[in-house]
């Protein structure tokens, strides 16, 4: 079995409920609590496990914003894991999920800078280091109906834009995304191996307009609906 997230880079609103349900979820589970620190002050800062980038692709007025989110990608081929120096850091054999150790771990930040992802954040309150579990408390409890055996952030996306399973299992539905539309593996050339795919947003066919005069109705109507679906 191999666990992980695929996560639609074209539907994905850039909300941050995903970020926050995780903040909650881990926070008040059995990895919390993920501090903050000066949360009602000037420059708050804090521990997340997700986070989400914006950036701008293109030259204004055809720029597009693609909101990027981003955890642990739950490496095959994970040099946090042989990095760590007290065994803190381990890849479970039965499902492929990376955790931390929190009893072992004495926040050498040595795994952070082996991790090209920027997915582990030093907990400077508990002096140890954490990261994306893939809410293993979560997915594995069987006191939860099984529809809820998903990590907070996928139950939570309001745009369906994450998904979670094995990729291990051809017929799971992260295998099949994977396979119709393409999903990516975020910096490949790495050699991480990272599980988790990312769908790039899809092109849109714009509308000819060529047989339509620019200046007639039905040639602003085109050219609007263009540049709408172009963003
Ligand atoms: S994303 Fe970073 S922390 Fe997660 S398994 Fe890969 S190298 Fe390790
Ligand atoms: S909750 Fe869904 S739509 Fe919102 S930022 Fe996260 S992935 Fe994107």
């Amino acid at each position: 079995m191999r666990l992980g997230l695929v996560i639609d880079l074209d539907t994905c609103v850039g909300c941050h409920a995903c970020a926050v349900a995780c903040k909650q979820w881990n926070t008040s589970g059995t990895t919390g609590p993920l501090t903050d620190y000066r949360p009602y002050g000037a420059d708050p800062s804090g521990v997340w496990f997700n986070r989400i980038r914006h950036y701008e692709v293109g030259e204004y007025p055809n720029s597009k914003t693609i909101n990027f989110p981003m955890s642990c990608m739950h490496c095959e081929d994970a040099d946090c894991v042989t990095v760590c120096p007290t065994g803190a850091s381990y890849k479970r054999k039965e499902d492929g999920v990376v955790l931390i150790d929190q009893t072992k771990c004495m926040g050498c930040n040595y795994c952070s800078w082996a991790c090209p992802y920027g997915a582990r954040e030093l907990d400077r309150e508990s002096g140890t280091m954490k990261k994306c579990t893939l809410c293993i408390d979560r997915i594995y409890d069987e006191t939860l109906a099984e529809i809820d055996r998903q990590p907070a952030c996928v139950i939570t996306c309001p745009a369906h834009a994450r998904f979670f399973g094995d990729f291990d299992d051809q017929n799971s539905e992260v295998s099949r995304l994977v396979r119709e539309r393409d999903g990516m593996q975020l910096m490949p050339e790495l050699g991480y191996n990272p599980t988790n795919r990312y769908l790039p947003p899809r092109i849109n066919t714009p509308i000819p307009t060529e047989d339509v005069r620019r200046d007639s109705l039905a040639g602003k109507v085109k050219e609007w609906v263009n540049k709408a679906v172009a963003r």
